[in-house]
């Protein structure tokens, strides 16, 4: 523990040879109920998907995730741009490298199609909306459509690729959701700090 050094640079992955690793106390890598806990310089197994733990193909995918404190949220309530600039000074983040399955890995391309799709025809309906003749009330529904459109495809872009989520993050330990449970349940247990979610 006293040799823990947080600006270590993380382990590399291509010679793991898809162990758990990275870590000074073993693999660095545990389960909480639902969650995988990690300690923030541990690395995840590329050889495994990390939604179903099937064999996993191609490159691992780069996930940086942040979290900070959900008090944080209630300066939105305030002002977002006072949010916005707090919540970049009091993120902590953690920077992951998952192996995804053939499924799974050309799910999430879907939904990237998708979320551009539906981001495009919102911008399309926007446009004929803005600049057509049109009665009053086909422009508003058009409006409408397309800021509907651009709303779907944020959230589509947000939760349909993110993979995994960071739940919480401290100064040496990160907890991800989004995890197979069969991945789940080669961990050992975890006995420090709890998940406070
Ligand atoms: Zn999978």
């Amino acid at each position: 523990m006293s040799d823990f050094n947080p600006y270590a640079p993380p382990a590399d992955i291509s010679d793991s040879g898809g162990r758990w690793g990275g870590a000074d106390d073993g693999g660095g890598l545990w389960r909480e109920r639902f969650l995988l806990v990690m300690d923030r310089t541990a690395t995840l197994p590329a050889d495994r998907c990390i939604v179903c733990n099937a064999p996993a193909t191609g490159k691992p995918l780069r996930r940086k995730l942040s979290w900070h404190t959900p008090w944080w949220y209630l300066l939105v309530l305030f002002n977002l741009l006072v949010y916005a600039i707090a919540a970049m000074i009091v993120r902590r983040k953690v920077d992951l490298r998952v192996g995804l399955c053939d499924t799974h890995r050309s799910r999430r391309r879907w939904w990237i199609a998708l979320a551009w799709s539906l981001v495009l025809a919102a911008i399309g309906l926007l446009a004929i909306g803005l600049t057509t003749r049109l009665t009053d009330g086909t422009a508003a529904s058009l409006i409408g459509l397309a800021v509907s459109g651009f709303l779907a495809g944020g959230i589509i872009g947000i939760y349909g690729v993110r993979v995994v989520t960071a739940k919480q993050i401290d100064d040496r330990y990160a907890w991800i959701g989004g995890v197979s449970s069969k991945l789940l349940d080669t961990l050992p247990d975890w006995s420090g700090p709890k998940y406070h979610g």
